[in-house]
């Protein structure tokens, strides 16, 4: 059974005698101890549905399960889980110990219980010797942790995280974000992760569902998601991507071929019937850049170098093509890499048929 499943869960809010229609028919199954991620922008709908997953929120439609149990209706701290919210809601007058025993004194847990896991909670987060310090006395990073440490210590069978490290500097963010996903590997429960930053998403998470406009466009391990965007929204807010319009005149069984009004016919993977319009994306880095007409089976486009940004490990290119669509191409400055091409230049951009999608 999954630790947590949605079933057609919508949610409308009466807002000022309007209705806003915040989440619309996501399915949903998280696995017991995964790292799952809903990726979205700002408004899609992942706090709306984090909520009606811990309870503070009850779906206008559909069922929330937690381990098979329908959960729906039933209020948060009769739930099995635990939220941490970007604002860490911490008890300025209390120490970070008084903070973290805070839920465990609530239920009537015996003192050496309370002190033997809030020992273990700050041990998890590496802030052990500094239980009687008072959080307004902590770093932003180590607020967080103390914020991590109070939920954990309920040991819920599942931790909802709405956009934890919001409020951090990048560098913080970005230890953090390691940290985060040890910490859930030692405890192994059901991490569910809200963010509208991709980066934190494919870092992170094994699973990703990205949301917009209140549904969830696809589902996914990071490399399927960054490696075959399923619509042209994932393709443009996961990663740089280059997005060609063309329509499949051809195909076997693995492969299609696509004609791009203007720019040529040119080898593609995916499961578009001939005849469709189809929408073709090719990440920059897949992307070879040469003077000369590459050789084989690679698919290739012929253009002219618009702009050049050099950014010392590496040089990013942007090639105007025939019908006047732009595309980038990612190269490394590795030791090995070709001579530089600069703007005016008339290239090839190149790239292996399975790398179009
Ligand atoms: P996200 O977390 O992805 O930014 P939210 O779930 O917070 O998105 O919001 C989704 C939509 O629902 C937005 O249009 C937001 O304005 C609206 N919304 C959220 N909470 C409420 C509320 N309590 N009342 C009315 N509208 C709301
Ligand atoms: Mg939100």
């Amino acid at each position: 059974t999954p630790a947590i499943s949605l079933e057609q869960i919508s949610k409308t809010y009466r807002s000022g005698g309007e209705n806003v229609q915040a989440v619309r028919g996501v399915d949903l199954r998280i696995e017991q101890a995964e790292f799952f991620s809903l990726l979205g922008p700002s408004g899609c709908g992942k706090t709306t549905t984090m909520r009606m997953i811990a309870g503070f929120e009850d779906p206008t439609s559909g069922t929330v399960l937690l381990h098979g149990d329908d959960v729906t209706g039933v209020p948060p701290n009769r739930r099995d889980v635990n939220m941490v919210f970007q604002s860490y809601a911490l008890f300025p007058h209390m120490t970070v110990f008084d903070n973290v025993a805070f839920g465990l004194r609530r239920k009537g847990t015996a003192g050496d219980d309370i002190r033997r896991d809030v020992a273990q909670a700050l041990e998890l987060v590496e802030l052990s010797g500094r239980e009687r310090t008072k959080p307004g006395r902590l770093s932003g990073g180590q607020q967080q942790r103390v914020a991590l440490a109070r939920a954990l210590v309920n040991r819920p069978s599942a931790l909802l995280l709405d956009e934890p490290l919001g409020a951090l500097d990048l560098k913080l963010r970005q230890a953090m974000q390691i940290e985060l996903k040890r910490i859930q590997r030692e405890v192994g429960i059901t991490f569910v992760y809200v963010t509208h930053d991709q980066g934190e998403a494919l870092t992170m998470s094994d699973r990703i569902a990205v949301m917009n406009g209140g549904r969830v466009e696809q589902l996914g391990t990071p490399a399927e998601i960054y490696e075959r965007p399923a619509t042209r929204f994932t393709a443009g807010f996961i990663g740089t991507s280059n997005l060609l319009s063309g329509t499949v005149t051809s195909r076997s069984a693995e492969q299609a071929t696509v004609r791009v009004e203007g720019a040529g016919e040119i080898p593609a993977v995916g499961d578009a019937a001939p005849g469709s319009r189809v929408d073709l994306t090719v990440r920059p880095e897949k992307i070879a850049l040469e003077a000369a007409e590459p050789p084989g089976d690679r698919a290739r486009l012929r253009g002219m170098v618009a702009e050049v940004v050099y950014l010392g490990s590496a040089t990013h290119y942007t090639v105007r093509l025939g019908d006047g669509t732009e595309m980038v191409v990612f190269r490394q400055n590795s030791a090995d890499a070709a001579s530089a091409a600069e703007r005016g230049d008339t290239v090839w951009v190149s790239w292996r048929p399975e790398h179009a999608y």
